[in-house]
């Protein structure tokens, strides 16, 4: 066999500009290299941009979900209702605090939590016993049964259904935790993703809508808390305290001022950023709509706006992702199966015992979800190339 192609088409590609480098290099000849001016600046562009009271910059998404699960003061044994069909930090956050996820199914066409089923785990968990057992893990989750959370996530850059998820909060007195990692910029009938829950979360890895490399920011309308996850991502100091007291056992969770000011010209062009997205997805919907084996993203008639992730196709069942994969790659494109389901992750089968089955749809999208190549600065072309190879792809093992 040959080696690998180099990949000419990449999975991702963030989008850096002069004015970029020129702010990121700027920071070093400052004094500040970390907590600084640039992360205060670019909270305050986060609030504007979010509408929301509160901003926390922190090293990562992952770490912003979890200050949210120590603002939510969720402990051991607590249940919290989440979504097997997500990238793995939304439940580990959960699992850190040593607290159980209740994994909830998704709905079909969006990859969302499943409303419907949703309500049902509610009222089934709050009212304990036989009810409560049907949703809980085989093993694993020990006998208490206090639900204090839903963890829903905007799946690819689309807002889960918060009509139902906070009344569902509201009535039963959940905690509402948004992973909006995906969503920076979606809206749900006409208001942005992240603001819907007690508090939000934005990530900013390079694949990301706008990247500072590592990082990510909690939004949030509750000044107590925003006080906390301060305080916890500085290493536990309260206000007040030096930097050697610790009010709180904390975490070094902070963005540093280079990721800072990364993320504020980022921002600065989000708008531009998050058209171009649209035009590439608009591309492959134009190119992959009448090709038969394929199923483009769903866009449900509540998201006013999608924030454009990851484009996502789903394969038709009688090809052989695997195969079709690597024909792609020989191509050049690079291609990545999305999600793989979180209750089949080996840490997760022997804690809990999850099997095969568990999660139909999660399975089934899980089987079937392909990502292709996707970010602001791809071309006309590379797209139609893209369609083009896996449409050629697709006919070699069609008729297997
Ligand atoms: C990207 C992402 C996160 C956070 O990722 P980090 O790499 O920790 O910034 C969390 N949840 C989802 C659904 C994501 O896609």
């Amino acid at each position: 066999m040959n080696p690998k192609k180099k990949n000419l088409i990449p999975m991702s590609s963030p989008e850096i500009t002069d004015v970029d480098r020129e702010a990121v290099l700027s920071v070093l000849d400052t004094k500040y290299l970390s907590i600084g001016p640039r992360i205060k600046e670019f909270e305050a562009a986060i609030r504007e941009y979010i509408g929301s009271q509160s901003a926390i910059g922190v090293s990562s998404g992952t770490s912003g979900l979890h200050l949210c699960i120590r603002a939510a003061k969720i402990e051991p044994g607590d249940l919290v209702i989440t979504t097997p069909f997500s990238f793995v930090s939304s439940t580990n956050v959960i699992l850190f605090e040593r607290a159980i996820p209740v994994f909830v199914d998704v709905e079909a066409n969006t990859g969302n939590l499943d409303m419907q089923q949703t309500l049902e785990a509610v009222e089934d968990l709050l009212s304990g016993g036989k009810r409560a057992e049907k949703w809980l893990p085989r093993k694993g989750a020990g006998t208490t049964c206090r639900l204090k959370a839903v963890l829903p996530v905007d799946v690819f850059g689309q807002p889960a259904d918060y009509d139902i998820l906070m009344g569902i909060s509201k009535q039963h007195n959940l905690t509402l935790i948004e992973d909006s990692c995906e969503a920076l910029g979606a809206e749900y009938k006409g208001k942005k993703a992240g603001k819907f829950g007690d508090y939000g979360v934005f990530a900013f890895y390079p694949n990301k809508q706008i990247t500072t490399g590592e990082g990510g920011v909690i939004v949030t309308d509750n000044p107590e808390a925003a006080n906390l996850m301060k305080a916890l991502r500085n290493q536990g100091r309260a206000p007040g305290d030096t930097w050697l007291q610790h009010t709180y056992l904390g975490y070094n969770y902070r963005l540093n001022e280079m990721s800072a000011a990364l993320g504020l010209t980022q921002l600065a062009r989000i708008e531009a950023i998050l058209l171009r997205r649209e035009q590439v997805a608009h591309w492959y919907n134009q190119y992959l709509k009448d090709t038969q084996e394929v199923e483009i993203p769903f866009i449900a008639p509540a998201t006013t706006r999608m924030s454009w992730f990851v484009y996502v196709i789903r394969i038709a069942k009688h090809i052989d992702r695997k195969l079709l994969a690597a024909c792609l790659e020989k191509e050049g494109i690079a291609v990545r199966p999305y999600f793989s389901p979180i209750h089949l992750q080996p840490y997760m089968i022997e804690r809990f015992g999850y099997q095969r089955g568990d999660y139909p749809i999660t399975e089934d999208l899980g089987k079937r979800g392909l990502a292709l190549p996707f970010s602001s600065i791809m071309s006309q072309e590379q797209v139609a190339l893209v369609c083009e190879k896996l449409r050629t792809c697709i006919r070699k093992f069609s008729h297997k």
